[in-house]
């Protein structure tokens, strides 16, 4: 994720102070110094890392901050609070028009994700805002632009509306407000063109649209992985148009992160949305709160449990959980629920939303662990249904075919079905054990 390499440092930074037990200036010079240079790496625009230090050392220095009982946790507070005002205090919404449609303009260069973005939104508020959108294909630059997007449309249900490239493309906006109008769609998004650089043409296009049906939302897409590029290109666009948000897309990636801390203590722009990866359900709103919370490594909760909600079937869970308890748990119900732990994307991700797990995810090679579940889900997979019922009628033969058949060794089945036993065992005990039994014989 972005932000990892300045969240360790500034962790770091913190934990050298709550280990120096009393707060003197000394000690707060030589953190500052830490934090001052971690910003900078994660390359922060200078000024705002000056003025940001400025204000943590004041604030830091006050008397309520040295006389507190832990006066080290009441710095991490004070940092946490000056990150959670650069990001921009409230998280900020969509601007749905009080009556009537809303349009809402996306704008950004080519290759940062506006295409994908548009569909992600889209998806998000039919889902969560129960809204009926329309996508608008006004990108007639990019050849496969208006391809691109009735694909995405088609997955996730929404209509398209394109008068292909030969139309110009304020032209086919103007259709389009008419056709959602006429269909009764509620949230109109227009899918811009981009270019390679800012050029004029570009900007008086995209002005010419603006000027034409005055979006609710003009939301701008940029690349994490830009770093400082973000702040320029957002300036440069909002200098022109009335920029409203911005997506931040391949949050995923390895950036540094200072562009999304900077930009909006310079543009005024603030973040909507993140992109976290290339999938429709891989956008998360921008809360700067749980972001500080994520940077300072105290993890984030309510977001993990946010999208166990909505990407895992909770009830299938409990389900298993009971049949756990019970000791009725199969092979099936494994198969199940390491489907519902893969959907929710990588190892390091999640433990980096748990408090004080932050560390640990950097020594997760989720690639590794990728590669396991997906081959405890191939084993599984090459059973036959009664097999994953009842795991005992594996014998030697049974085994050479699942391994053929799932690209494993005999051993690998037989090592992944006597630690399923032992778990199966286990679960028979606690279950027995939750239902007030003595203490039973956990061991072998
Ligand atoms: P456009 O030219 O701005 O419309 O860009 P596209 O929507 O075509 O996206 C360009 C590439 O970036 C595609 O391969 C997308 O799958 C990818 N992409 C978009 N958003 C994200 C994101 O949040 N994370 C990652 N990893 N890739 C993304």
């Amino acid at each position: 994720m972005a932000f990892d390499s300045l969240s360790n440092r500034l962790n770091k930074a913190l934990r050298d102070l709550s280990g120096k037990g009393r707060l003197t200036e000394k000690n707060m010079e030589d953190m500052l110094k830490e934090v001052r240079i971690a910003l900078l790496e994660a390359d922060v625009n200078y000024k705002i890392v000056k003025d940001f230090l400025v204000r943590v050392k004041e604030k830091s220095l006050g008397t309520d901050v040295l006389e507190a009982v832990d006066p080290s946790s009441m710095v991490v507070k004070i940092v946490h609070d000056e990150i959670v005002e650069l990001l921009g205090t409230q998280e900020a919404t969509l601007n749905y028009a009080e009556d009537g449609m809303t349009v809402i303009m996306m704008v950004g260069l080519q290759g940062t994700g506006k295409t994908t973005s548009i569909a992600k939104v889209a998806n998000l508020v039919k889902k969560k805002h129960n809204r009926n959108p329309l996508l608008v294909a006004a990108d007639i630059i990019r050849p496969a632009a208006i391809e691109q997007l009735q694909t995405l449309g088609k997955s996730i249900d929404v209509e398209v509306f394109t008068k292909g490239i030969e139309t110009p493309a304020t032209e086919t906006v103007k259709q389009a407000m008419l056709y959602a109008k006429e269909k009764g769609y509620d949230t109109v998004f227009i899918d811009t063109a981009g270019r390679l650089h800012i050029d004029e043409e570009l900007m008086n296009e995209l002005k010419e649209i603006e000027n034409l049906v005055h979006p609710n939302d003009i939301l701008l897409t940029v690349d994490a992985m830009t770093g400082q590029d973000i702040v320029q290109v957002a300036k440069s666009f909002h200098e022109q148009l009335n920029v409203t948000g911005l997506v931040v897309t391949k949050f995923d990636g390895d950036s540094r992160g200072g562009g999304v801390l900077s930009v909006r203590s310079i543009t005024q722009v603030p973040v909507k949305f993140v992109g976290q990866g290339e999938k429709i359900d891989d956008l998360e709103l921008f809360y700067p709160d749980r972001m500080a919370d994520r940077i300072l490594g105290m993890g984030d909760i309510v977001t993990l449990v946010e999208q166990a909600q909505e990407k895992m079937d909770l009830e299938e869970s409990e389900r298993a959980a009971k049949r756990m308890m019970e000791g009725t748990f199969t092979m099936e119900d494994m198969l199940s629920q390491l489907e519902q732990v893969s959907k929710m994307g990588p190892i390091g991700g999640i433990l980096k939303m748990l408090p004080g797990m932050n560390q640990y995810a950097d020594m997760i090679n989720d690639a590794d662990a990728e590669k396991g579940l997906k081959k405890q889900k191939a084993i599984i997979q090459s059973m036959t249904l009664e097999e994953r019922e009842d795991p005992s009628i594996l014998n030697n033969r049974r085994k050479n075919r699942i391994a053929k058949g799932s690209g494993s060794t005999p051993q690998e089945v037989s090592k992944m079905v006597s630690q399923f036993e032992k778990m199966q065992k286990m679960m028979k005990q606690m279950g027995a054990l939750s239902k007030g039994g003595k203490l039973p014989n956990l061991g072998g």
